[in-house]
């Protein structure tokens, strides 16, 4: 066997682990319904563009509204824009990251020259293909660092400046925003807060559990009333993480972000905690759905201007289980705004639109509509699928769409 091959059936065999294991919990009946790999195909066709679901999909839709508020940057650092990957992650010693890093290159249709660069292009190549106004969050991504704020490259996984969100978003302003990632434990994190601030940057991103942030850490109070004087949110992420690996896992407990909403930031809990469990701080430390935590602050009248969650990813094969209970509580739906995580939604085993029409979602002949545009424009895809689930009448309220006066016309 050379090297090739072995490769090859590594990531076969490490997949099908992944998909036994997926299939045991979820029983999950069609996966992977359209292959494992990304064709990453250009130019819509006609066929979709003038498909009656797409008129469907944007009908009542002002698309200058719609800001998709969770998308990712990657690369691997080739195009000097400080974006850094974890060399580990091209290590078959480390083979769920090696893994994980091709389906994210895979998805968001990296080329092997140039990466950074054909990361935009493809994502620029994508908005053109969406109605006018609309425009998507690009997420900067701060190191993982230790308890005084100090950067540890080796734990961390990848890298994403500031600047470089910044700039990617000031060279196409008609596509893109930005949030930055600032930790708050950095002895700089007010100053890089007021400078990301006045860079334009809509919101700070944090992923607690692979950052090394713990939110409820007194540490953070500082932070938050700087947030809090800027009317900028915080896109936190929240319950479990397996897309990005390492740190503490405790951190993305709903309930240790309550020290943001007392001090009256507004957060944006991300994915609305579909995933896993956390302890039940308030019930003797108890495992309960991470859900559960997000719907009790969902729930608290205190926080009723302060918390939102957003539907980023989920209608992922693991998250899906929560979009009945979302699409049910339709006085969530004013604090409920929609993101992709691009690039996830390009990475073609993460999503099956067949279970979704299983679960009665989705109408059967959605499915190759759906299938088809995924093939094309993930971008699109999510927007359509969210747009298009259906479960007895209920549905994803227009407003959840509309996000841009969040960001940009804030309550004062
Ligand atoms: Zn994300």
């Amino acid at each position: 066997m050379d090297r090739r091959q072995f490769l090859t059936k590594s990531i076969l065999g490490s997949t099908a682990l992944v998909a036994a294991s997926a299939l045991s919990v979820t029983g999950y009946r069609f996966w992977p319904e359209s292959g494992l790999t990304n064709p990453c195909l250009t130019g819509l066709p006609n066929d979709l563009k003038n498909h009656p679901l797409m008129a469907k999909i944007w009908s009542d839709i002002d698309s200058s509204q719609v800001w998709d508020c969770h998308a990712h940057m990657i690369g691997t650092g080739d195009g000097n824009s400080g974006v850094w990957f974890n060399p580990s992650m091209n290590s078959w010693s480390h083979p769920i990251l090696k893994i994980q890093k091709h389906f994210y290159m895979n998805g968001g249709c990296i080329a092997d020259q140039n990466s950074d660069v054909s990361y935009v292009e493809r994502m620029v190549a994508l908005s053109t293909e969406m109605p006018h106004g609309y425009k998507t969050m690009l997420f900067a991504f701060d190191w993982l660092r230790d308890g005084q704020g100090v950067a540890d490259k080796e734990r961390s996984i990848f890298y994403i400046p500031n600047d470089y969100a910044a700039s990617v978003a000031k060279q196409y302003p008609q596509y893109f925003e930005w949030a930055a990632s600032i930790h708050p434990y950095r002895a700089d994190a007010l100053h890089e807060l007021e400078k990301a601030h006045n860079n334009g940057a809509r919101a700070i991103k944090w992923l607690p559990s692979s950052m090394g942030i713990d939110p409820a850490s007194t540490k953070c109070s500082k932070f938050y009333q700087k947030l809090h004087d800027l009317n900028m949110p915080i896109i936190s992420h929240a319950g479990r993480e397996d897309a990005v690996l390492g740190g503490n896992q405790a951190h993305g407990n709903p309930l240790r972000i309550r020290r943001a909403l007392d001090a009256g930031v507004r957060v944006v809990l991300a994915h609305c905690a579909s995933h896993g469990n956390d302890e039940d701080l308030d019930n003797g430390n108890k495992s309960v759905k991470s859900f559960d935590l997000f719907s009790r602050l969902m729930d608290t009248p205190a926080y009723n201007n302060l918390v939102f969650g957003d539907i980023s990813a989920i209608a992922l094969f693991f998250n899906a289980w929560a979009i009945k209970p979302l699409l049910a509580r339709t006085d969530w739906h004013q604090r409920l705004i929609n993101g992709s995580d691009y690039p996830l939604p390009g990475i073609l085993p993460l999503i099956s639109i067949k279970e979704l029409a299983h679960m009665g979602l989705l109408q059967k002949e959605q499915v190759p509509f759906l299938q088809d545009l995924r093939n094309y424009n993930p971008l699109m895809f999510d927007f359509a699928t969210k747009r298009l689930i259906n479960f007895k009448g209920n549905v994803f309220a227009k407003s959840i769409f509309e996000t841009r006066n969040f960001f940009e016309k804030p309550p004062a």
